[in-house]
């Protein structure tokens, strides 16, 4: 039989501590005598990466970030090497890599680098010789030879682009829960396990909260069409599909719900109601780096109206700096903030063919006495932003309403 190409990612709970090295180890001595070639990826230990970071915060509150990325990118050094030495103790040939190493090269943008291409030369030669590639995940180089790091959650991405580079059959991303979910069983007990899912949903479920896999990974796997399967690492059930088009006779409206505390909203009030403000506003805010998310301003009957938007909450700050000052440059009232808000998001494909789900999502919302403070839609979902407090009421009421056990 022909050999090919699988792809692993082994995320950071999965090699969290020596045993658990060693139990991939041997998972992934069994998937490489399958006759596959195998390449393995993988973050960092547990907390490594957030422990490093915290270092670095503690020597300085504004650390350069081509130095940031010298220090992120060691902790999948660790894991890597760890791994490397473990299948070797079980007897099998292995070898570990750094991004570097196997020529994965990025621009120059630190901290939240972009590939722009993976030569792979050594992970063939390798392949060749029977050993079991061993890639530290998350990591590149410029052609400075400078290291990069891909943003946080940056092993999958490099999964997925090694995946498409080598040509690979499947890029399987194991992990600590079965798969994806319709929505975050912590919340909803009773939320079911998605047997497969369309790019475009899984794309849209990672940008509005899910925590599954990094947006950016699906975005290339979408590009190149390179099917996934997140599986957990700690059993040998069948996780979930990620893939182009599902087979679903007729597709449900909403396959799934997502919940997002991370974000914080700004408002300046009173802006004068004239061409060129909002690019004003937005160019200042723009110029701190902060990414903004929802807009909404109102129509204005006195020439004066609301404009308010969300930021990631760790970017509130520096926004917060921007919007003050913009607003006393352009004559607008005072700057609020709330940092207790919540995005609750239904994702769904089916959308494009169903109507009311809209409608049906606002109704559950007011029958649980839930206040909507903004609204936002994409082709294949609806959000709104909520009090904080009321998240988790909004998501339980939400998936029962789309009956989402019934999955
Ligand atoms: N270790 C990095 C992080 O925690 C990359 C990853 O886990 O994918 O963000
Ligand atoms: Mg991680």
């Amino acid at each position: 039989m022909d050999k090919y190409i699988v792809v692993q990612k082994f995320g950071g709970s999965s090699v969290a501590n020596i045993d658990r090295i060693k139990a991939v180890a041997k998972r992934i001595v069994e998937s490489k005598t399958k006759n596959n070639h195998l390449v393995v990826v993988v973050s960092a230990m547990g907390d490594t990466t957030d422990e490093i970071e915290e270092m670095a915060y503690a020597v300085s509150k504004n650390p350069p970030e081509r130095e940031m990325d010298m220090l992120m990118s060691t902790g999948e050094q660790i894991s890597c090497a760890l791994l490397a030495i473990a299948v070797k103790e079980l007897g099998h040939k292995a070898i570990s890599f750094t991004g570097n190493q196997v020529g994965i090269r990025t621009d120059k943008s630190h901290t939240k680098a972009r590939i722009e291409t993976i030569s792979g030369q050594r992970i063939h030669q390798a392949l060749a010789e029977g050993k079991i590639v061993i890639v530290a995940g998350y990591q590149g180089v410029t052609e400075d030879n400078d290291i990069t790091t891909l943003g946080r959650g940056g092993s999958d991405l490099t999964a997925v682009a090694l995946a498409q580079a080598l040509k690979a059959r499947v890029c399987e991303i194991f992990t600590d829960v079965e798969g994806v979910y319709t929505t975050d069983p912590r919340i909803v007990p009773s939320a079911k396990k998605i047997k497969t899912i369309t790019f475009d949903e899984m794309l849209e479920m990672a940008s509005l909260g899910a925590q599954v896999m990094q947006a950016r990974s699906i975005e290339v796997a979408k590009k190149y069409n390179i099917p996934i399967h997140v599986r957990s690492s700690f059993s040998k059930e069948e996780g979930t599909m990620i893939v182009e088009t599902t087979d679903k006779i007729e597709s449900i409206a909403v396959t799934g719900i997502t919940s997002n505390t991370k974000e914080a909203k700004i408002t300046i009030c009173a802006v004068p109601d004239q061409p060129g403000i909002a690019a004003q506003i937005f160019t200042e805010v723009s110029k701190t780096g902060a990414v903004v998310d929802t807009i909404v301003q109102n129509v204005s009957h006195t020439k004066l109206t609301d404009i308010s938007f969300t930021v990631p909450k760790n970017e509130l700050a520096k926004a917060l700096t921007a919007a003050k000052k913009i607003a006393r440059k352009i004559n607008a009232g005072e700057v609020l903030h709330d940092k207790n808000i919540a995005r609750v998001s239904v994702v769904g494909s089916g959308m494009r063919a169903h109507h009311g789900i809209a409608a049906k999502m606002f109704q559950t919302l007011a029958k649980n006495k839930i206040n909507i403070d903004m609204i936002s839609t994409s082709e294949i979902s609806i959000s709104c932003i909520i009090k904080e407090t009321e998240a988790a009421n909004a998501v339980k009421a939400l998936h029962k309403v789309f009956e989402l056990e019934r999955i």
